[in-house]
């Protein structure tokens, strides 16, 4: 067999294995969600979020971590605002009274308690991006293995700094990323609010697909209206991000589950009840 023709027979066998890959993995699914309460806080302004709509009028915000089991494996989307906030009486203030003041009705420790979860226990830890309301507690897992977009994890913060501590066990990723290899669990890039930001779709048994925006789009009404929050790092990619979600939620007949909503998250179950 010439060369051309084992080359030939090589892609026929691949693509055939491939084929045979998404087959298997049709139905595949994570065994159970658990939705923590990781902040909850008032914004000052929320035309931050919608230049030019609903300005000076604030709004009650919620911060949400998601607690993802996968056979015997564990796996944490995001990490909220930082324990610590739990110990401040009156919370934690923002430097801009625009932004978020936050509080810790409960920590992330006690709620993954409850549950029966030990930080080492989780084996992945994918954050949306890196703003402080979602990394507050990454150093709570140093042995979890955090994934995370390269262009997120080399985005220079304050100062030069890095985003996360160079030690800490990390996969760095180029767009999506199927973590079980099974479908069952995809990061999704949704890059926009920051360079590396990404989203996720979970699949479960009972309740179906769902996608956990991040901050792809902070409320309802601002999803529905596809509007771009004034400090997104790139607005042309924010919208093109937003639609790349709706065409995900067609195709798997997703819900669409907004992280910092108040209003959709008092309609869901929290930990330590779960969905699956
Ligand atoms: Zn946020």
């Amino acid at each position: 067999m010439n060369f051309v023709r084992t080359l030939a027979a090589v892609v026929a066998v691949l693509s055939l294995t491939a084929t045979a890959g998404l087959a298997q993995n049709k139905g595949k699914v994570a065994d159970r969600l658990y939705v923590l309460n990781c902040g909850e806080g008032v914004a000052g302004d929320i035309s931050r979020w919608s230049p030019g709509v609903n300005e000076g009028k604030s709004m009650d915000f919620v911060d949400n971590c998601y607690l993802i089991r996968h056979g015997r494996v564990w796996m944490l989307w995001d990490t909220g605002v930082s324990d610590a906030i739990a110990a401040m009486p009156n919370g934690l203030a923002p430097a801009d009274p625009r932004m978020t003041h936050w509080k810790r009705p409960k920590t992330l420790a006690s709620q993954l308690q409850q549950i029966g979860v030990k930080p080492d226990d989780v084996r992945f830890l994918a954050v949306s991006h890196t703003h402080p309301d979602h990394i507050g507690n990454v150093e709570m897992f140093p042995k979890a293995m955090l994934l995370v977009q390269r262009t997120e994890y080399e985005w220079p913060g304050a100062n030069n700094a890095p985003r996360f501590k160079p030690e800490h066990p990390v996969t760095k990723l180029e767009g999506d990323y199927d973590v079980f290899e099974d479908g069952s669990v995809i990061i999704l890039s949704t890059p926009g609010h920051t360079p590396g930001h990404q989203s996720l779709l979970v699949k479960l048994r009972k309740t179906g697909a769902i996608v956990l925006t991040g901050d792809a789009v902070h409320f309802k009404d601002n999803w529905d209206n596809r509007r771009v929050p004034s400090a997104n790092f790139d607005k042309d990619k924010t919208v093109t991000s937003m639609e790349r979600i709706d065409a995900f939620l067609k195709k798997e007949k997703a819900q669409l589950w907004i992280n910092h909503d108040k209003a959709q998250r008092d309609t869901l179950k929290l930990a330590p009840q779960y969905y699956e």
